[in-house]
C-alpha cells in the first residue's frame, strides 16, 4: 500500500512537473519575448532570400547564429539543389493597335533570353478554350486571364488553372504564356510551373490591368504582339543549407518530434508572411524551452528548410539523410501559411492525430476556435514526411492577408498580424512539447508503408494536386518518398 501511495505521490509530482512546464511555457511565448525584433532584421536587414542568393546564405548565418545565442544546439545540413534560377530583370513591350510598356514578371525557370511572338486570346487556358483556337496557338504567347485571388483557396484555384493553361499550351505546340495577374492594382508575384525545377517554357505574369487591356484590344478584332527580354543569373545544380537545432530528450532521446518552417523564400517582398514570421516562431519556442530549462522526453528538433519555393528540397534532403531513423520521428509539422491566427491543423490522411491534437491542445483552448482536417496538403515541407510516412501536421490558418501577399512585391514585415503570430507561437509551443511528452501507450504513433501512404493519395485523388507541383513522377518512380 505504501509503495502504491510512493508511487501515485510520484506519479503526481511528475504530472504536476509536466502541466507547470506547459503552463510556463505558454506564459513565456505570450510573455514579451524578441520574436518580432528577430522578423525584422529577418525581413527589413536580409530581405528576400531565394535559395542560391547571398541573401539566402546571410540568412543561415542568421538562423544558427539566433539558436546559439539561445544556447541552443544547432547545425547545418549541406544538400544539392538541382539548378540554379535567380532572376535579375524582365522588360516586355507590347505593339500592333496598341502600344505600351506592360509590367510584367518571369516565373521560375524561365529560359532567359529575348521572345517575340503574337499574343492569341487563350480565356482562362482550359484545353477546350486553347484547341478552339487551333493553328493560332503554334509558336505565338496564349495570354490567358486569371480569376481573383484574394484568398488561400483562390490560390489553390491558381495553381490548378495554370497548369490546366501550361498542360494545354504544351499539347498544342505554344511558344509560352503570359498570365494576367491574379492581384489588382498593379502587384505581381512570382510563381513556380507545374514542371518546376524542370521548366523550359517562358512563361510570365503581367499586371491585371495591363493584361486586361491587352485582352480588350485583342477582343476588338485588333492584334497585339509582344516582345519580352528576360534576363537571370542560372547555373546547374549547387549546395544549399538548412539550420537544424535541438533540444535532446530526456527519456527517449532517439525519439525525434520535428517542427520547421522554411527560411527561403522568392525576394519580390521580403518573405514575411511567407514564411519569415514563422522561422522567427521556431527560433522563439527553441529559445523560450531553452531558458525555462524545459526537458521534454523525446527530442525536439527546429527546422529552418532551404529550397522550399523550389519543390521542398530542404525537407526532402533531411527525410533523405535520416533513412531509418525516420521511424523513430513521431512527429512533424509544418508552419507555412503566414501569420493569421491558428484555426486548427491539417492531419495528412492520419485521422488519428486528431484525438491527440484535442489533448495536447487543451491547456491552450482559450486562444484559438481549433477544427482539424483530415486533408492530405501537397505544397510543403510536410510533403517529404507524408511521402515516408512519418505521422506529420501542416497548420491551418485564417487567411488574413496571405493570400493577396502570396509571393508578391507586398508581401513585407508590415503584413504580418504580429498579435496572432504571438499567440500561434504558444499553441505550437504547447503542441511541440505534448506530442515530445505524449504517452506512446496511449498514442501509438507508427510510421506508414508505402501502400497505406498511396492509399491516402487514392482516397483523395491527389495524382492532379502533385503533378501540379511536379511530385507525382518522383513519388510513382520511387525517387521520391518510401519505397516499400
Ligand atoms: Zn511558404
Amino acid at each position: 500500500m505504501r509503495i502504491f501511495t510512493s508511487i501515485l505521490f510520484s506519479f503526481f509530482i511528475l504530472s504536476s512537473i509536466a502541466q507547470n512546464d506547459t503552463e510556463r511555457l505558454m506564459a513565456a511565448m505570450l510573455g514579451e519575448t524578441p520574436i518580432e525584433e528577430d522578423l525584422q532584421e529577418l525581413c527589413d536587414e536580409i530581405g528576400g532570400r531565394v535559395t542560391g542568393s547571398e541573401a539566402n546564405e546571410k540568412s543561415v548565418e542568421w538562423g544558427c547564429r539566433k539558436f546559439k545565442e539561445a544556447k541552443v544546439k544547432v547545425r547545418k545540413q549541406a544538400f544539392e539543389m538541382p539548378v540554379l534560377w535567380l532572376p535579375e530583370s524582365t522588360k516586355a513591350k507590347v505593339s500592333g493597335a496598341a502600344e505600351f510598356v506592360p509590367s510584367i514578371v518571369a516565373k521560375y525557370q524561365t529560359p532567359p533570353g529575348n521572345y517575340k511572338a503574337k499574343l492569341v486570346d487563350a480565356g482562362t487556358g482550359t484545353e477546350e478554350e486553347v484547341k478552339k483556337l487551333g493553328a493560332s496557338v503554334k509558336d505565338n504567347f496564349l495570354l490567358v486571364e486569371m480569376d481573383l485571388c484574394l484568398d488561400i483557396p483562390g490560390l489553390f484555384a491558381e495553381y490548378e488553372a495554370a497548369t490546366k493553361a501550361e498542360m494545354a499550351a504544351e499539347k498544342y505546340g505554344a511558344r509560352g504564356i503570359v498570365f494576367m495577374a491574379s492581384r489588382p492594382r498593379g502587384l505581381l508575384y512570382r510563381f513556380i510551373t507545374h514542371k518546376a525545377t524542370d521548366n523550359t517554357m517562358p512563361q510570365f505574369v503581367m499586371v491585371r490591368e495591363d493584361a486586361k487591356r491587352c485582352l480588350r484590344t485583342i477582343r476588338e478584332g485588333k492584334p497585339l504582339d509582344i516582345e519580352i527580354s528576360i534576363s537571370a543569373k542560372t547555373g546547374d545544380s549547387f549546395k544549399s543549407e538548412n539550420v537544424i537545432a535541438e533540444i535532446k530528450g530526456s527519456e527517449k532521446p532517439d525519439e525525434v518530434v520535428i517542427i520547421g518552417a522554411h527560411l527561403d523564400s522568392w525576394a519580390m517582398g521580403t518573405g514575411a508572411n511567407d514564411n519569415g514570421c514563422n522561422v522567427a516562431m521556431m527560433i522563439d519556442i527553441a529559445r523560450q524551452m531553452k531558458k525555462l530549462g524545459i526537458k521534454p522526453k523525446r527530442t525536439i528538433r527546429f527546422a529552418l528548410w532551404n529550397g522550399e519555393e523550389q519543390g521542398y528540397f530542404g525537407s526532402w534532403a533531411y527525410n533523405k539523410e535520416q533513412g531509418d531513423k525516420l521511424d523513430k520521428h513521431i512527429m512533424a509539422l509544418s508552419i507555412d501559411i503566414g501569420s493569421g491566427a491558428l484555426s486548427g491543423f491539417f492531419t495528412n490522411g492520419r485521422e488519428e492525430l486528431i484525438p491527440i491534437l484535442e489533448e495536447v491542445l487543451q491547456p491552450v483552448e482559450g486562444l484559438g476556435d481549433f477544427t482539424h482536417l483530415n486533408v492530405p496538403i501537397v505544397g510543403t515541407d510536410n510533403f517529404d514526411f507524408m511521402l515516408e510516412g512519418v505521422p506529420n501536421l501542416v497548420g491551418n490558418h485564417l487567411s488574413a492577408s496571405y493570400g493577396i501577399n502570396y509571393h508578391a512585391s507586398s508581401d513585407t514585415f508590415d503584413k504580418v498580424d504580429l498579435k496572432s503570430l504571438k499567440r500561434n507561437s504558444a499553441i505550437v509551443a504547447v503542441l511541440t512539447l505534448g506530442f515530445a511528452n505524449l504517452d506512446e501507450n496511449k498514442y501509438p504513433l507508427q510510421r506508414q508503408s508505402r501502400e497505406e501512404i498511396q492509399a491516402i493519395f487514392d482516397k483523395n485523388k491527389l495524382e492532379f494536386t502533385m503533378r501540379m507541383f511536379n511530385v507525382w513522377e518522383p513519388w510513382i518512380s520511387r525517387a521520391r518518398g518510401r519505397v516499400e
